[in-house]
């Protein structure tokens, strides 16, 4: 045990303080593991809560259903299970050991050994425990590690990335979100020379870190990084003649702007604005569908410009995609922040991004309804009137009145 404690709110919360007792009675033990305990080191928030026990995961179940919680066996061959507890779920995994991997996947031996569950994690400072009390128990110097903000892998870099090439891509993302300075030689060195083995993973898992990464606050020294030893050209080659350059303004633009960090977003500065190639990627890297759609409407959509009329863009948001547009804007407005003598585009985007972002479209004050009463016939002729007096209404900066619309109606078309 070191002295070091932690002592967050969420280590008083009821449910976790039980699962930890139930699971830490009768000769077994629990502590909370990993995240949880290097970001309450940190002052960082923590969102999951990962919990590691001696009890075996038939036990675990036993024990939390005989506690009248419930348990999903979410990942028993791993030792994983779910409890959930006042509607939160909490991640307990019995200690483990890899005892064959291939690069991918791992055969695990379940046991009792808190060295062993620690030296089978990533990086040291992704591998401390701590007891119910807030007790830090650190095994392989991940406090020290956490102290310089330094990221290493637990025991040798290469081959800790050969057991699982996944981890290539969690040292720069652990080390865009926790890390300081350069990366650490030996894992850059490592990452470097196995960058290959990237392709034996299942798309799923790369595009999970990868967005993770690209959520960090500044990720863009982690992508430099990336970029300079070929991993990122090996998972993103659509990034390879783009470049990257936009990134480091884009985030320089969110702390500064207020804006949310957008891994979307961070995605679109550092590839081609090509729908299909966008299309491509999204398939490739098993994107969600309503991910894929932002990327290629983003790629569809027009560049805005500094000269576009205020007109002109609400009709483009009111006709077009307001979301594609809007991230038009935001990296236009990003990377303009950064050139010189360029004050006046600059404001002149700030300006067309607050019009896009209050944008709401307002309804057609006339309804088919009202064209039928008018002495319109249904049919094609009423959806060509509705079209015509949509875009009147539009061209009018939504302020052309019922009546008015109306009376364009017995007007003859121009
Ligand atoms: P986050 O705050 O992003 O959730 P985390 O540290 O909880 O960070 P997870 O990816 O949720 O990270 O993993 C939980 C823990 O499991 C890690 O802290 C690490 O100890 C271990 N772990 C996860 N994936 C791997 C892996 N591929 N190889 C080795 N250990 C891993
Ligand atoms: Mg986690």
């Amino acid at each position: 045990m070191t002295d070091l404690r932690i002592e967050p709110d969420w280590l008083a919360d009821a449910s976790l303080q039980s699962i930890l007792a139930i699971l830490s009675a009768d000769g077994e033990e629990a502590r909370i593991v990993g995240g949880p305990v290097r970001n309450a080191l940190l002052g960082l928030p923590v969102t999951d809560i990962d919990i590691a026990t001696t009890c075996l995961p038939e036990e675990t179940i036993r024990r939390i259903e005989a506690a009248r919680l419930k348990a999903v066996p979410t990942g028993v061959e791993h030792g994983t299970v779910t409890v959930v507890a006042n509607g939160r779920p909490f991640e307990v995994t019995t200690l483990r050991e890899d005892i064959e991997t291939d690069g991918r996947h791992a055969k695990v031996r379940f046991g009792k050994d808190w060295t062993a569950d620690s030296k089978r994690r990533d990086f040291t400072i992704n591998a401390l425990y701590a007891t119910a009390d807030g007790d830090v128990i650190d095994l392989v110097g991940g406090a020290a590690d956490i102290e310089t903000q330094t990221l290493r892998f637990i025991g040798e870099a290469e081959d800790r990335i050969r057991e699982d090439y996944l981890r290539i891509l969690r040292f720069f993302r652990f080390f865009a979100w926790y890390g300081r300075g350069r990366p650490d030689a030996d894992g850059l060195r490592a990452s470097t020379r196995l960058k290959e083995g990237l392709s034996r993973l299942s798309p799923e898992r790369v595009w999970n870190e990868l967005r993770k990464l690209l959520s960090a606050k500044d990720p863009s020294r982690a992508l430099l990084w990336m970029r300079q030893c070929g991993v990122l050209t090996a998972v993103l080659p659509e990034s390879e003649r783009w470049g990257i350059d936009t990134i480091h303004p884009l985030t320089l633009a969110e702390a500064e702007l207020g804006w949310q960090p957008d891994p979307l977003l961070r995605l679109m500065a550092i590839v081609p604005p090509d729908a299909a190639r966008l299309t491509e990627l999204a398939r490739r890297l098993r994107l969600s569908n309503t991910e894929r759609d932002r990327l290629v409407a983003f790629a569809q959509a027009e560049p805005v410009k500094a000269q576009e009329s205020d007109g002109s863009l609400r009709a483009r948001l009111y006709f077009g995609d307001c979301q594609a547009i809007k991230d038009r804007l935001r990296l236009a407005l990003a990377t303009q922040r950064g050139k010189p003598d360029t004050l006046s585009e600059t404001a002149r985007l700030g300006a067309q991004l607050s019009i896009a972002e209050r944008f709401e479209a307002p309804p057609l004050p006339v309804t088919g309804d009202d064209l039928i009463a008018a002495g319109i016939p249904k049919g094609p002729e009423l959806g060509q009137m509705l079209d015509r007096l949509r875009r009147a209404f539009v061209e009018s900066g939504f302020t052309l009145s019922r009546e008015k619309l109306l009376d364009l109606v017995k007007a003859p078309a121009d």
